[in-house]
């Protein structure tokens, strides 16, 4: 996230709020409703907002709003509007812009609309809610949010994901399902044609690799085989967990600093275990394993290419469901007819393995209610609906009859749905089901269009698989906050060119590695895994 300035907006918001920020009192004017005694909770949850009208300025994805390209508000939030009998407005530009951006402009007016929200915007309203432009939702939950405040109580993960470094809870997220990230696929095809096994070491892993370089598994008679290939290059770089090393904390690529079995906070990309991955990833990459081009290949496109176009790909770390789909694609059917890949588990060069992509309890996308908001109680309620049956069903599967109907009790999408390239961006644009607002996602939806191979592959890692042991969602205090905002993203630039050139072999990891660990302490290494040691500590005693 690019540095900002908030002391600066804390002045521009004025002394009531400045005052609000200093002594924990909740946002401006006494306009909420948060004081109200817990004595009158249960009647102020049936107390009706019909009538109300709710501002909301979400932009997510760098492309999405609650709208649709014509102004009319998606099918799903009109009918949470429609259940509580409110009227809602979009107030988020429907252009195509950086969603982050949108939102960070909405501080220079001081956030006027009643609800915000947007991917990876979390910690910004933590930030901003610290300086009293977003209102503490506790109180609000507690006498106004009965589906939400259930759902926290049997999710104290989740709550304590939600809740920021003062103890409050600002920012309600997307809750994804499910478990399984990312897992290994490869081409079974291929290792038929050349008389190979599956690999269950990372020996054998490897000669499979050398044989798929060496042996023309595509029968083309050109040495044109790319062996391991990634749709991110990001992700090429876990391939370090071969090895034995660490890379990402969770699903997010900015998150480098980790924790070990024991709980303890480290760098993973400074480790001695990541220097050997260096070396043996450098090794692949000489020989022609790694995909020659995978630091330069536009983001997204190396499934595509390297299967459906080229059939030359041979193993990835991937999505199930999306990989799985290659098994069934069409026009890679009509040119490889024997194309098929499967999971396999992970292997590890220190005997080992483990997986390290696991969905995380909360993601930084979802929403929060402005301090200026207007109806405070409508906007919780607004927000509280999507937690209900009715609002979960809908927030999954979208509208009943449309692109779901009920089988035996459960949502079935319909089969225009299922026929979509991508389900999840369908149900988005068209009913804005899947917008990452703060919603449970349900893993029903997405068993619906995984492929039998997805499936196997979420089975396979659910039932047999070791995960690395993942950071929770942390919350840093405003100190806490300036030490990341200093020091994380010129680290982040810093250590994407060291390792592109130790894996390229541009720069000799030997030779280079000291020097490397003293710029990256230089950088401030150590006082990142201090303050990510701080708000994991702080995260255990919620
Ligand atoms: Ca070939």
């Amino acid at each position: 996230m690019k540095k900002i300035n908030r002391r600066s907006f804390l002045k521009a918001l004025g002394t009531a709020a400045g005052a609000a920020a200093l002594t924990g009192l909740t946002g401006c004017g006494g306009k909420t409703s948060a004081g109200t005694s817990a004595g009158s909770a249960a009647a102020a949850g049936e107390e009706s907002v019909a009538g109300a009208s709710l501002d909301i300025h979400f932009h997510s994805n760098n492309k999405y709003t609650i709208s649709d390209g014509d102004g009319k508000l998606l099918p799903v939030f009109q009918k949470a509007a429609d259940a509580l009998g409110i009227t809602v407005n979009n107030t988020a530009n429907p252009v195509a812009t950086n969603s982050v951006q949108e939102f960070e402009l909405q501080a220079t007016v001081q956030f006027p609309s009643d609800i915000y929200g947007g991917t990876s915007v979390r910690q910004a309203v933590n930030s901003y809610a610290a300086l009293g432009a977003f209102l503490p939702l506790n109180e609000l939950i507690e006498e106004h949010a009965p589906n939400l405040k259930a759902f926290l109580e049997e999710h104290d993960e989740v709550r304590r994901s939600l809740t920021a470094a003062d103890g409050n809870i600002y920012f309600l997220s997307y809750l994804p399902d499910g478990g399984v990230g990312r897992t290994y696929f490869i081409r079974t095809d291929w290792l038929d044609k050349l008389g190979l096994e599956m690999p269950t070491t990372f020996d054998e892993l490897e000669s499979i690799l050398y044989a798929f370089r060496n042996q023309d598994p595509n029968g083309n008679g050109q040495k044109d085989e790319i062996p391991v290939f990634n749709d991110k290059w990001e992700e090429i770089i876990r391939l370090a967990n071969l090895w034995g090393a660490r890379v990402y904390a969770y699903d997010t690529f900015n998150e480098r600093v980790v924790m070990d079995e024991n709980e303890q906070m480290y760098h993973a990309w400074i480790a001695p275990e990541f220097k050997e991955a260096m070396i043996g990833m450098h090794k692949w990459y000489a020989d022609g394993l790694i995909d020659p081009e995978v630091f330069s290949r536009k983001a997204n496109t190396a499934r595509q290419t390297l299967w459906t176009q080229t059939n030359v790909g041979g193993m990835t770390h991937e999505f199930p469901a999306s990989t799985g789909n290659y098994n069934y694609n069409a026009e890679l059917l009509a040119s490889v007819p024997e194309f098929h890949l499967a999971a396999f588990k992970p292997v590890c060069k220190n005997g080992k393995p483990f997986e390290e992509h696991h969905r995380v309890v909360a993601k930084d996308d979802g929403w929060a209610i402005s301090a200026k908001c207007k109806n405070p109680v409508a906007a919780i309620k607004y927000m509280d609906w999507f937690f209900s049956p009715e609002g979960r069903i809908a927030s999954n599967f979208g509208i009943e009859g449309e692109s779901f109907t009920m089988v035996d009790g459960k949502p079935v999408f319909t089969d225009e749905v299922l026929s979509q390239t991508s389900v999840q961006t369908y149900l988005q644009t068209h009913y804005g089901a899947q917008l990452p607002i703060g919603f449970a996602q349900d893993f029903a939806y997405e068993v619906q269009w995984t492929p039998q191979e997805g499936v196997d592959a979420f089975d396979l890692y659910n039932s047999e698989v070791t995960y690395a042991k993942a950071n929770p969602t942390l919350s840093f205090t405003e100190e806490e906050q300036a030490v990341y905002d200093t020091y994380v993203s010129t680290l982040n630039t810093y250590l994407n060119e060291e390792v592109t050139g130790f894996i390229t072999g541009k720069l000799d990891v030997e030779a280079e590695w000291d020097a490397y660990v003293a710029k990256c302490k230089a950088m401030g290494v150590d006082e990142l895994v201090k303050i990510y040691t701080s708000a994991y500590e702080r995260y255990k005693s919620l």
